[in-house]
This record gives C-alpha cells, structure tokens and sequence, in this order.
C-alpha cells in the first residue's frame, strides 16, 4: 500500500526522492521555502564516479589552513565564533584520516555508478536535459598538483574506473578545443554530465504529470513528534501531515533537524557559477582547472564556470567578488586565448553545497523518529548523486534492503 509523504526540500535531492517514491506508488508532497525547481539549477552539471575520494582526506587541513589566508583561494572557511563550526571542524579533522578514506571509496563509487545508470535509463527515455557521457578532463599545471592528481587517477583506476594520464603533447590528441597552458591531464571516462536547469524543468513536468504535489512555504515553524514518531509539519501557510517524512533541505535540513530535536553535523559550502554564450573553441570534455578547482561544462549553447567553496552558515547570501575574480582569473591563466571578463553580480549564481564533516551524504533514516528519513550532505555531488540518493529513499521508505544502505547512515 502505499505511504503518504512529505519531502522538505525541493533541491535535486528533494525532486528525485519525490520521482521515485511516486514511482513506486505513494503519494508524495513536496514543500519547499522557494520556487519549486530553483534550487540545484547552476551547478556545473558533472556527474562524477571519478570522485572517490572524500573530502575529508588527508592533507585537506594544512591546504585549507594553507588557503585561508589567500581571497581568491578555491577553499575557505569563513572564521567566526560558533560552537556548530568547531563541532563540524572538529568532525573533519578526525575525518580526515587514511581509514576514513579507505573505508569510503567503495561506497563513494558504487553509488555514483547507480547515480549514471539511472540517468542512463531516465535519459534514454527522454533526454531533455542534455546528458552526455564525455568524461572529466582533470587539467593542471605544476607538477605538485599534478603528483596529487596521479595519486587520486591509481585509486580510482584501483576501482576498477576507466583513467587515461595525458602529458603536455598527448594533450594535443585529444581534439580539446582551447589553447591551454597545462602541463598535463587526467581523463577520467567514467563520467558524463548534463544541463541542471534544463534536469531541474524535467523533473518538475515529469513529478506534475505524475501528481506529485508542490507547496510554497514561507518558513516551517516547528516539527511535532509524539511517541517515537513526526506526527506533522507547521509551516506559516498550513499543517501537513503524513506516514512518512523525508528532510532533503540541502544546506538547511541541519536547522529541520533541530526542529525535530536532533543533530545533523552540515555547513553550506558557498559556491558561484556564471553562463556565458558558448564560444568558438569550446571545451568539447567538462573539465577541473586544478590549481584553482574551477568547474568548466560546456552545454549545447552555453558554457558554464563554477568554482570556491567557502565554509560559511546558511544567512550568509553575500557575493564575495574577490572569490569570483579569483576564477576568472584561474580560467584565463588555463586559457590564455580566451579572455573571460569579471561577469556582473546579478549574473552571478550563488549556491550551497551541504557540506558534511566527513565529506559523505546522509542517506538515512533518523535515530529517534521511526517516520523520518534524512536525504542529505551530498557536497559537491548532490546532482552527480541525485537518481541513487532518490532511489535509495525510496528503498528505505518501502522497507527494503539495498546493499548500500549501511554505507550512509546517520553517524
Ligand atoms: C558552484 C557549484 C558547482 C557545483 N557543481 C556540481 C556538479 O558539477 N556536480 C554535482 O553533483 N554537484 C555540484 N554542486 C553541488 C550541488 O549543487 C549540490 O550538492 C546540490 O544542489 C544539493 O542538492 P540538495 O537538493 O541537497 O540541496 P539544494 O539544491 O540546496 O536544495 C534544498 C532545497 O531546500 C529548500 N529549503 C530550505 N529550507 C527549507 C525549509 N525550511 N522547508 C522546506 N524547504 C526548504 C531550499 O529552498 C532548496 O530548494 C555544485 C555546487 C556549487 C555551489
């Protein structure tokens, strides 16, 4: 039979677990505090199984304490006195260990793996949204980060992941379109991409045909429990209630969690992103400029730059022009012909990435309400990770096992 569920969220993550929860049969709400489908929208579309390897890593503190002193850096964490940054601080810190990274790749690359089939199959359905399998370029230029990006290519190809190492005059085989001043490559085959504002418009004519219903919320003011389980949500325009409750809230979801009495560790990772018209020369293969972590996806018509993760609190809004430039400035030392210019504020995407201190997404249902699921702290890959996480969720609500389940439970 099945459930009635509420999704708080209507990110990537909230869109897929609506998509295959209908699917299989609930009926499903989806409540969101903006427009339905705007969140997730300007990311740079990568679909990365590439991306084995946690954030919390060794060697990611001294770099990020190494970053933090410069304004155009791609990592940041913003200091203030808050008793939830040391909490989260203190978390990677012990995160960031070998074991913790040994103990994370499988489940990091089998997830993605599901992720891209399921795109695979949604897209071979109707692709709308621009999926494409091109790979990942992983372009750099000193040979310190170029040793780093070696290292990360032997754990991925240890995975059994498909990986090509290029130098500077294999570059030249690989019909990549700009000049550019890199040393050299990494090509990882395993990944794919698409157009996230044209993924978020699918998904939303595909949960309406469906019958999922979208309600605006201006705020959720409390969450009401009784006797182990969420009986309903209170918001400042109605009451829901439901069997089931799934908190997708992205870089939120950690103040839904407080409502219900609980802790999730999660700190939105700020990021930006601009389109411009797609240049002659393009990249034809998404792309990491490494030294700077910029983002690079070239689309039917447009091409899309992305980069910096600032580590910050979710009533920071505010765009830091320095970080942007400091993009900019990474993609015209990459692409010395292409002369990118400083784009104006308001063509400017600002969004979070919900930063978990181990650098792995929660996927999982709560410890004290036996109704409640948390589907969040997905990072840098929340669209790379949407179909799996969705359908995971589904699983969970339905009662049934997926081998993957324990690889992303609430710690
Ligand atoms: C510059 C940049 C580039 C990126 N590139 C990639 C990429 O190439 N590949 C990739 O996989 N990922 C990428 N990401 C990360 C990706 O965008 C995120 O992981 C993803 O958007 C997270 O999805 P989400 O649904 O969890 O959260 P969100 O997209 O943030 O959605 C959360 C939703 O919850 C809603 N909400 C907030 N509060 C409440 C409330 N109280 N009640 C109800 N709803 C609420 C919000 O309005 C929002 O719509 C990038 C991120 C940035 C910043």
């Amino acid at each position: 039979m099945g459930k009635k569920v509420v999704i708080l969220g209507g990110g990537v993550i909230g869109m897929f677990s609506a998509y295959y929860l209908s699917k299989a049969g609930h009926s499903v709400t989806v409540l969101d505090k903006q427009s339905i489908g705007k969140s997730s929208t300007g990311n740079a579309g990568m679909i990365v199984p590439s991306h084995v390897i946690p954030l919390a890593a060794p060697g990611m503190i001294a770099k990020g304490v190494r970053w933090m002193f410069n304004s155009k850096s791609p990592f940041y964490v913003k200091p203030r006195w808050s008793s939830e940054l040391f909490s989260w601080g203190w978390n990677f810190y012990r995160s960031a260990n070998q074991n913790h990274v040994d103990s994370s790749t499988s489940a990091l690359r089998d997830i993605s793996l599901l992720s891209k089939k399921l795109y695979q199959d949604l897209s071979s359905e109707s692709n709308d949204f621009e999926y494409d399998e091109k790979g990942l370029l992983m372009l750099f230029q000193s040979e310190k980060v170029g040793h780093e990006e070696r290292e990360a290519a032997q754990i991925a190809s240890d995975l059994g992941l498909e990986v090509e190492i290029f130098d500077r005059s294999g570059l030249e085989t690989l019909n990549y379109g700009p000049r550019t001043n890199a040393s050299g490559a990494v090509l990882y085959k395993s990944d794919a991409h698409l157009q996230p504002n044209k993924l978020m418009a699918f998904l939303k004519s595909e949960l309406d045909w469906m019958e999922v219903k979208f309600i605006e919320i201006s705020n959720c003011r409390n969450i009401e429990m009784s006797q182990g389980k969420i009986v309903q949500v209170v918001t400042d325009t109605g009451t829901y209630q439901a069997d089931e409750f799934v908190i997708a809230a992205g870089a939120w979801s950690k103040e839904l969690a407080k409502l219900a009495d609980e802790s999730l560790k999660l700190l939105p990772g700020k990021g930006y992103s601009f389109t411009i018209p797609k240049m002659e020369n393009a990249p034809s293969i998404p792309t990491i400029l490494c030294e700077g972590k910029v983002a690079v996806t070239s689309f039917q018509d447009q091409i899309r730059f992305g980069g910096t993760m600032e580590i910050t609190h979710v009533k920071d809004q505010k765009i830091n022009t320095n970080r942007v430039r400091g993009i900019v400035d990474t993609i015209n030392n990459f692409y010395p012909e292409m002369q990118i210019e400083i784009p104006k504020t308001k063509e400017i995407w600002m969004g979070y990435r919900p930063c978990s201190p181990t650098g792995l997404p929660c996927i999982s249902r709560s410890t004290k309400y036996s109704n409640l699921v948390y589907a969040t702290g997905h990072g840098m890959m929340g669209l790379s990770l949407g179909p799996a996480t969705g359908f995971l969720v589904e699983r969970i609500l339905s009662e049934q096992d997926h081998a993957l389940i324990p690889s992303f439970r609430l710690k």
